[in-house]
């Protein structure tokens, strides 16, 4: 069994890289793709510690999409040994664009009455502050019950504290993605609001024109009844297939390592194109 999708601490995860893979090899997975939003110093860290042999660690990304006025998550595998100093340099500025985000949030928040201030925020969450960061001072404040509640009464998009972050277009983020050397895959596309199923089609018909090589059929959001709905647009696209938990740690309890199963087989596939 392997794992396609994971977050470490140097995201919203809440578990080290090195405990991430312990977790993983203890679990009897073989393989780990660490899969970080919008950073690669999880895996990077992860590579420089003592592996263990019968774990096979993959290196991944998810990067924060713009499409009509959704967020879009897409996966990366396979990118070159280190990425490559382009690719490393369009992630910094998305850190700049997540940054100035984060100051404009915590001045929404102000002027909503709340008492905050983006160290403290920044404590949590270094380099790839988010709102999961924001959630948990509120929740330590009194602000909000718990997450759910700091997302809806907050920070959600659909809240009073939202503000929108810069980010790249689907187009631009695959040929990224591939420019790298990678593979890219669209990450848990349950999430997408899709109108109907003729508008998913479509999109998904437009993203494999944009280059898309894979789509995750398999993902804790997915129903079985997903997944066979995205393994079915697999073939009539011609995407490769990928899948996991998207692990969260303690940070997303539902989640947990190696569920849903995902075969060896599909990893053969993608590494094929790569
Ligand atoms: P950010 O990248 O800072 O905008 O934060 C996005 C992260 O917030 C996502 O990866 C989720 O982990 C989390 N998130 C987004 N919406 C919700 C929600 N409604 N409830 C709980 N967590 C959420
Ligand atoms: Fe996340
Ligand atoms: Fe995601
Ligand atoms: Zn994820």
């Amino acid at each position: 069994m392997i794992d396609l999708h994971s977050h470490t601490d140097h995201s919203d995860g809440s578990c080290s890289p090195v405990d991430l893979v312990r977790l993983a090899s203890s679990a009897g997975l073989r393989a780990l793709a660490i899969t970080d939003h919008d950073t690669l110093s999880g895996y990077d860290e992860a590579l420089r510690s003592d592996l263990p042999r019968s774990l096979e660690l993959i290196q991944g990304i998810e990067i924060t999409c713009k499409w009509n006025q959704d967020n879009v998550h897409l996966l990366g595998y396979f990118l070159s040994a280190d990425a490559g100093a382009a690719f490393r340099e369009w992630l910094v500025e998305s850190h700049g664009h997540r940054r100035e985000r984060n100051i404009r949030l915590v001045k929404r928040l102000n002027e909503l009455g709340v008492d905050i201030v983006l160290s403290e925020v920044e404590a949590l969450g270094r380099t790839m502050t988010g709102r999961p960061h924001f959630a948990r001072v509120l929740i330590a404040k009194g602000y909000a019950r718990n997450m759910a509640d700091a997302f809806s009464k907050y920070l959600g998009e659909h809240a009073a504290g939202f503000v929108e972050r810069q980010g790249p277009g689907m187009a631009e983020a695959i040929e990224r993605i591939r420019a790298a050397g990678g593979i890219s895959s669209l990450a848990h596309p349950v999430r997408i609001d899709f109108e109907n199923e003729a508008e998913e089609k479509a999109f998904l018909g437009d993203m494999k024109d944009a280059g898309l090589e894979a789509i995750e059929a398999f993902h804790t959001d997915h129903s079985p009844a997903d997944t066979e709905r995205f393994l079915g647009f697999a073939r009539h696209f011609g995407f490769a297939v990928t899948g996991g938990s998207d692990f969260h740690g303690t940070n997303k309890s539902e989640t947990r390592l190696g569920v849903p199963a995902v075969s060896m087989e599909w990893l053969a596939r993608l590494r094929a194109l790569a």
